[in-house]
């Protein structure tokens, strides 16, 4: 056990979200056994008038509602001083796209500070004040943050070490070689009238692993060209 585990901070309005999906199964046991830790510290408790505000009208006018700076500051110190040498996130529909090769990055951190966005979301001096990386997990538009922090810690958490046991961190993985993976099959052995491809129980290795490679190049050429046109560059 790493003697400093993965140190995870989520501000949020919502902290009874967490750990939510990640208090159970993989992340879970992980969670419990120390491999990493998570606090969820509610954004409203650094708001400092009676009505406990967090959010007011847009400048310029237009619906909704847009998080204060300077209590979303508050709390961003708090948790995270500036010596912090965790990645400070913000959850945005316009940020970097989440791809394995950030969530492998974000796995070699001491942990990650992640801020959730409600409403029309945060006002901007405060992603500039406090150096918010604001990172999306795809071209949807979620009604908050805490959905997607959820997304990216169960993708992080998997790969911190002593989480996955060896025989679950299939080095086939989709998008570990800009590939999708390949078709799985168990028992039984006839379903429904379909079989098991019979490759796969010829005991030959070598052309199991040279099937499962075309099929994945199959998947990918038709599902995601985008992908295919990458992994095949990588190649030359
Ligand atoms: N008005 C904004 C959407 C705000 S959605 C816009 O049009 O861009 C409210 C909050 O949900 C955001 O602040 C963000 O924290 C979160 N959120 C919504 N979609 C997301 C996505 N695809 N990825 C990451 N976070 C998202």
């Amino acid at each position: 056990m790493p003697d400093i585990p993965f140190h995870a901070s989520v501000l949020t309005l919502y902290p009874q979200m967490f750990p939510g999906p990640l208090g159970h199964a993989l992340a879970g046991r992980a969670l419990e056994k120390g491999l990493w830790k998570l606090d969820a510290v509610n954004i409203r408790d650094f708001a400092t008038d009676r009505h406990h505000t967090v959010d007011d009208t847009p400048a310029g006018g237009g619906p909704g509602m847009v998080l204060k700076p300077d209590v979303l500051a508050a709390a961003i110190d708090a948790v995270s001083p500036t010596d912090d040498p965790r990645p400070r996130l913000l959850m945005s529909p316009r940020g970097e796209p989440l791809t394995q090769k950030l969530v492998r990055a974000f796995a070699q951190a001491p942990g990650l500070v992640i801020v959730c966005g409600r409403f029309e979301g945060v006002d901007e001096r405060v992603i500039e004040g406090r150096a918010l990386r604001e990172i999306s997990i795809g071209d949807f538009v979620l009604s908050g943050g805490e959905p997607a922090a959820i997304c990216l810690l169960d993708s992080v958490v998997r790969l911190l070490p002593g989480v996955m046991g060896k025989h679950e961190s299939g080095e086939w993985e989709s998008f570990e070689h800009d590939l999708l993976e390949y078709p799985h099959y168990t028992r039984p052995r006839e379903w429904e009238g379909r079989k098991i491809p019979d490759v796969l129980l010829s005991g030959n290795h070598a052309e199991i692993e040279r099937w499962r490679r075309q099929q994945a190049e199959r998947l990918t050429r038709q599902r995601r060209p985008d992908l295919y046109t990458r992994w095949q560059q990588r190649r030359k």
